[in-house]
C-alpha cells in the first residue's frame, strides 16, 4: 500500500495533543528521517531562493525534505517528459526527500477557477488547468517521494457558504479516491508516499467529516488545508485543528499548509500538528527583514540600551488586522534592516547566531546592501533567516522534551508585548 514504509515514532505526547517524535522510512530507500515538530525546506523548482547548493549547505540542521510545487513545475511538463528521469535528477538534487505540493505557500493564487473536475494553478506563463488525470501524469513525471492528492481548497475565505464548503469536502474526497486508484496502477510511483487533504473551511462539522472520511482511506498522512495565515484568527484555527486531529490516527503525520509565523506554529503544535511548510524565512527575506526573535528559554536575554531604543522607536510593528495581505506584512518577529537607524549599527543581525551572515557581517552592511539593491542582501538574509527558523524548530522540540512549551510561548509573546508597551510609553 502507498506509503506503508513511512513510520511515525512518537516519543512524547503532551496534554494529549502536542507530539514529539521522528518520521522514519522517508525517501526511495527509506533511509531518511525528519524530526517532528519540524518544517520542510521551501524551494522554487528545487532551489532555495537566493542560495546556491554550496551556500545552502553552510547552514546546519537543514530539513531532510525538500518541497517543490506543481504551480512551478506544471508549465515545464513537456521538458520534464522529454527528460524522463524525474525532477530530482533534473534539478540536481541528490541527498534529499522530495515532497510535491499543489500550490506555492508563499504566494496567494487567484480564486474562482475551480470546477467539479479540475483545479487551476498559476505559473509565470498564466493559468494551468489540472484534471486528476493530468495531476497524476505530472506526479509520474516528477517522481516525488511524497505528494498530497488533488484538492479543492478554495474555502478559506471568510463567509464562504456551508454549501460551498460541503462541495469542497466532497470534491476533495472524490479526487482522493481517483488519485489513489491511478497511484496504485503506476509503476513510477511504486515507492511514493501519499497524503490525503483535509478541507472544511471554518465549519466544524465539515472539518470533522473531511478528517474522518480521509482517515478511512489508505493514506500515509494528512495535509490540513485552508488554515493559512490571514484566513482566520488563531483561536478558531486552534479549535478546528484540535477537532480535526482528534479524528486522525495517532500513528500518521499531520502537515499544516500555509502557516509559518512562530507564534502560530507553536499554537498549532499544541493542537496536534507535526509538520509545517518552511516558506516563512523567504517571506521575511523578501521584505528586507531579518528574524530576530528569541527562543532561548534557558537563559534570560537582557535587552541592551540600544535594543530599548529600537523598540521605543517602533522598529517592530505589531501584527495587522486579519486580511489576505497578512502573509506579506512585517511581523513582530523580525527587524526591518532598510531602516535608517541601522546605517551605523555594527552588531551582527542576532548576537550569538552562528550563521555565516552573523559571523561575518554587521547590520550596517546589510542596510547598505538593501538600500543599494545589491543581490547579496537576499543571499545573506536568506542564510540568516533559514538558520534562525531551523534553530527555532530545534528549540521547540527541546521545549517539548523538557515540558517547557509554556515558557517558550511566553518568550515569543514577550517580543510582541514588550514592543507594544514600549510604544505606549513613548506616546505618554
Ligand atoms: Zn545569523
Amino acid at each position: 500500500m502507498a506509503g506503508s514504509r513511512v513510520q511515525l515514532e512518537l516519543s512524547r505526547v503532551l496534554q494529549g495533543r502536542a507530539r514529539l517524535g521522528v518520521l522514519k522510512g522517508l525517501g526511495r530507500t527509506g533511509q531518511h528521517s525528519l524530526d517532528v515538530p519540524g518544517c520542510l525546506l521551501y524551494t522554487h523548482l528545487g532551489t532555495v531562493p537566493h542560495l546556491t547548493q554550496d551556500t545552502l549547505h553552510t547552514i546546519s540542521n537543514l530539513p531532510s525534505v525538500t518541497q517543490v510545487t506543481l504551480s512551478h513545475i506544471a508549465e515545464h511538463q513537456e521538458v520534464l517528459e522529454e527528460f524522463k528521469d524525474g525532477f530530482r535528477k533534473f534539478a540536481g538534487l541528490h541527498d534529499t526527500v522530495l515532497y510535491c505540493s499543489l500550490y506555492d505557500p508563499a504566494v496567494l493564487s487567484p480564486t474562482g477557477y475551480i470546477t467539479n473536475k479540475t483545479v487551476s494553478l498559476w505559473g509565470t506563463g498564466g493559468r494551468v488547468e489540472l484534471s486528476v488525470a493530468r495531476f497524476m501524469a505530472l506526479q509520474k513525471m516528477v517522481q516525488p517521494d511524497w505528494y498530497h492528492t488533488m484538492a479543492d481548497g478554495e474555502t478559506w475565505q471568510i463567509n464562504t457558504s456551508r454549501k460551498r464548503v460541503r462541495k469542497s469536502v466532497d470534491r476533495t474526497l472524490a479526487h482522493l479516491d481517483e488519485c489513489l486508484l491511478l497511484h496504485q496502477k503506476s509503476q513510477e510511483l511504486d515507492s511514493t508516499v501519499v497524503f490525503g487533504v483535509v478541507e472544511g473551511g471554518d465549519i466544524l462539522d465539515e472539518r470533522v467529516r473531511s478528517a474522518r472520511e480521509t482517515a478511512k482511506r489508505p493514506v500515509a498522512g494528512f495535509c490540513l488545508d485552508g488554515f493559512q495565515t490571514g484566513a482566520m484568527d488563531q483561536d478558531l484555527r486552534t479549535q478546528l485543528i484540535t477537532a480535526v486531529t482528534k479524528e486522525l490516527p495517532e500513528d500518521k503525520p499531520r502537515l499544516l499548509q500555509g502557516v509559518g509565523r512562530p507564534d502560530e506554529v507553536l499554537a498549532c503544535v499544541e493542537a496536534g500538528v507535526d509538520l509545517f511548510e518552511g516558506f516563512f524565512p523567504f517571506q521575511v527575506t523578501e521584505r528586507g527583514c531579518a528574524l530576530d526573535f528569541s527562543f532561548d528559554i534557558y537563559s534570560e536575554p537582557e535587552l541592551t540600551a540600544r535594543d530599548e531604543e529600537e523598540h521605543a522607536a517602533g522598529e517592530r510593528q505589531p501584527n495587522g488586522d486579519l486580511n489576505c495581505d497578512n502573509q506579506t506584512q512585517m511581523t513582530a518577529f523580525e527587524m526591518n534592516l532598510k531602516d535608517k537607524r541601522f546605517q551605523d549599527d555594527f552588531r551582527p543581525l542576532v548576537e550569538g547566531c552562528g550563521c555565516y551572515c552573523c559571523k561575518n557581517h554587521q547590520r550596517a552592511y546589510l542596510h547598505h546592501l538593501l538600500v543599494t539593491n545589491e543581490l547579496l542582501a537576499g543571499v545573506l538574509l536568506m542564510i540568516h533567516n533559514t538558520s534562525h527558523y531551523q534553530s527555532f524548530f530545534s528549540a521547540l522540540r527541546r521545549a517539548l522534551v523538557d515540558d517547557k512549551l509554556d515558557l517558550l510561548k511566553k518568550q515569543l509573546h514577550r517580543d510582541e508585548g514588550s514592543q507594544t508597551n514600549r510604544k505606549e510609553n513613548v506616546l505618554l
